[in-house]
């Protein structure tokens, strides 16, 4: 991740860049393995299933929060019931919500997709600078214009993750299920974009109200040093509090950590912290990297 330390103002795509100052270290993200996988039903809390059938014993996991839930203890709220089938189809869809929390934090996560929000003007060029939220999920759309970019520059940003059999990065920004294994659904990517290129992105999961990620962040190396990256962090962070959302964490380079307490108001979590919000969410976290959060509420 680099960063305006002098917190400089933006200049415009395109512009020539101060590519010489500072090191530029080749960042590396390898996923780390969830520590906890809970399958007790978020209702009853009772795990029991009848493994392989598909009845109101199943349990299933919302395509929101991912907790999982019974059919039966999910049909307990509802006035008109589902069968276990059509449970699982909506699940096999993305479109499985346990409840209304669920149902209105997808509902507002949806209504800004595909948008240009323009949130500033570029004088040199005059072009604007746009707000954009993407889901790899939503086929019909600018989607295959602006993923490629931004794999792309995460690629470029992160230079050292390989993964040998999978392309982890591309996976994440096309939000894929990979396998059953890997399950990106339900990622977003932030992006701002000048005219059609994109020149800062994230990619941003929030899962409930309780605690949005962002997993990874990045600007086009030729843009770095504009103040791009702090828009595009000021403009999450405004998003989510619309969204209702109390939290966001970020798992960062140890090296970087101080510039995102100082110029951005995250503080790093305790070994112990840390621990017990892995355990409370199957937040995606990388090797040898801390976990910075920033509170909204
Ligand atoms: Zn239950
Ligand atoms: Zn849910």
């Amino acid at each position: 991740m680099w960063f305006s330390s002098q917190g400089s103002p933006i200049l415009g795509f395109g512009k020539k860049s101060s590519t010489t100052s500072g090191p530029i270290v080749p960042l590396k993200r390898t996923l780390q393995e969830r520590v906890v996988e809970t399958e007790s039903c978020y209702f009853c809390g009772d795990g029991r299933t009848t493994i392989g059938n598909i009845d109101r014993d199943m349990i299933v996991f919302c395509n929101q929060c991912e907790r999982p839930c019974h059919v039966k203890c999910y049909n307990n709220g509802l006035e008109k019931k589902k069968v276990a089938l059509k449970v699982l189809k909506e699940y096999m869809q993305f479109r499985f919500l346990c409840c209304e929390k669920c149902q209105l934090l997808r509902a507002r996560l949806d209504e800004g997709l595909e948008k240009c929000e323009e949130i500033a003007f570029l004088r040199p060029i005059r072009s604007n600078i746009c707000w954009r939220i993407l889901s790899g999920m939503n086929t019909i759309s600018d989607v295959h214009h602006y993923m490629p970019q931004i794999i792309d520059i995460f690629k470029d940003a992160f230079a050292e993750t390989t993964a040998e059999h999978s392309d982890v990065i591309a996976d994440m920004v096309n939000a894929k299920d990979v396998d059953g294994e890997k399950d990106f659904r339900g990622m977003y990517c932030a992006a701002l974009t000048v005219s059609a290129h994109v020149v800062s992105a994230a990619i941003l999961k929030v899962r409930t109200e309780e605690v949005a990620e962002l997993v990874l962040v990045a600007t086009r190396r030729e843009c770095r040093k504009k103040g791009y990256f702090v828009l595009l962090i000021k403009s999450i962070e405004e998003h989510l509090r619309a969204w209702n959302v109390n939290l966001l964490t970020a798992p960062i380079d140890p090296e970087m950590a101080p510039i995102w307490s100082q110029k951005l108001g995250f503080t790093a979590l305790s070994a112990e912290e840390k621990k017990s919000m892995l355990e409370a969410h199957p937040l995606v976290m990388f090797e040898n990297l801390i976990l910075m959060k920033k509170s909204f509420a």
